[in-house]
């Protein structure tokens, strides 16, 4: 048996800080469960929202941070212990879990998989050399870089115009650059972009370059209609084309074809007392509000598995 020193025992471990972990935790340790959010990503990607307006009961929106920020002093408020590590790997010996992470070993009782996506990366020349000179997936991170510059931003979805929208209260122009001559988003966002005169649209066309030297210089785009390529200078390139699943050390795990966790409806996976929620999971509305949601019905559960003694 793995020794772990009994203040790294718990009856609950989240492995994620982002809604679905916070949440979790803030109802496990309200249940009486000694409960931990392992938080190697400090909230996730819901830090990087700039307005969020479609969490009920929040009114007038909240930025992701303040938001975030709230949610964990709610959670530590009712006991929940915050440590801030990267899960290496989850092993399950006998009825305990044993959490491997780059700092301190931890065992608990029942654990979640909260891990959330990460972005999507284009795969294009340039992008990985310009990462973080002029190549960013994160407006709210690193928009105020950009002020009075002319900024892209890659993608069709909610991220895609949120992210556009926040940039053009800081550059001098956005252009967002979309693969299908339609977007993804919901209407509202798509309206507030196609009326926002700061920012123009290329429907129908594909990164194929990004350019430049010390940093971006610009952008070389393909119309998928027509195969004519064009080169725009440009200060910035915003990735905004969506996630994936962290599911990395979860490889035995049962997954859908989109790479994410299937669970049932409420959030078991097929190994007794571990569960899946939030963005990791298989589902149909990937939102903090479900996040949220899918923590609290999990811990929900966990304490009731613990106190039948499911195992
Ligand atoms: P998403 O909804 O999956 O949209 C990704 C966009 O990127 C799509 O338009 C897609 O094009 C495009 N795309 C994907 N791969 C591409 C590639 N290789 N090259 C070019 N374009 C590519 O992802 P998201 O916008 O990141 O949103 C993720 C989740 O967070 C969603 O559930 C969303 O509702 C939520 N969210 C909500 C808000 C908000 O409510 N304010 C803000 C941000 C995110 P196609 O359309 O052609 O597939």
């Amino acid at each position: 048996m793995k020794k772990i020193a009994s203040k790294n025992e718990f009856d609950f471990a989240s492995i994620g800080a982002g809604p679905a972990g916070m949440a979790a935790v803030l109802y496990a340790a309200r249940s009486g469960l000694k409960s931990l959010a392992l938080d190697f990503n400090s909230g996730g990607q819901a830090l990087s929202i700039a307005s969020l307006e479609n969490y009920p009961g929040v009114f007038p929106s909240v930025n992701g941070f303040d938001f975030i920020n709230s949610m964990r002093s709610q959670a530590e408020n009712f006991g929940a212990i915050f440590f801030h590590a990267n899960v290496r790997a989850l092993d399950k010996i006998g009825s305990t879990f044993f959490l491997e992470t780059d700092k301190e070993k931890f065992a608990a009782k029942s654990v979640l998989i909260a891990t959330g996506a990460e972005h999507k990366k284009l795969g294009v020349p340039g992008e990985k050399e310009f990462s973080g000179k002029g190549v960013s997936y994160c407006a709210t991170c690193d928009g105020a870089i950009f002020r009075d510059k002319n900024v892209f931003v890659i993608g069709g979805g909610d991220a895609a115009c949120d992210e556009a929208v926040y940039l053009s209260a800081i550059a001098r122009h956005v252009t967002i650059v979309h693969r299908r001559d339609e977007f993804r988003a919901q209407k509202t966002l798509e309206q507030r972009v196609l009326q926002n005169k700061k920012i123009s649209v290329i429907f129908d066309s594909v990164v194929k370059e990004i350019l430049g030297e010390e940093k971006v210089k610009s952008i070389l785009l393909e119309n998928v209609k027509t195969a004519a390529r064009t080169n725009f200078e440009c200060d910035a390139v915003f990735i905004s084309i969506g996630m994936k699943p962290r599911t990395e050390i979860f490889s035995t795990l049962q997954k859908d074809s989109g790479g994410y966790i299937i669970t049932d409806e409420n959030m078991r996976t097929k190994i007794p007392r571990l569960y899946a929620a939030g963005d990791v999971r298989a589902k149909t509305l990937r939102q903090i509000v479900t996040a949220a949601s899918d923590g609290a019905i999990a811990a929900f559960c966990a304490a009731n598995d613990l106190h039948e003694n499911r195992s």
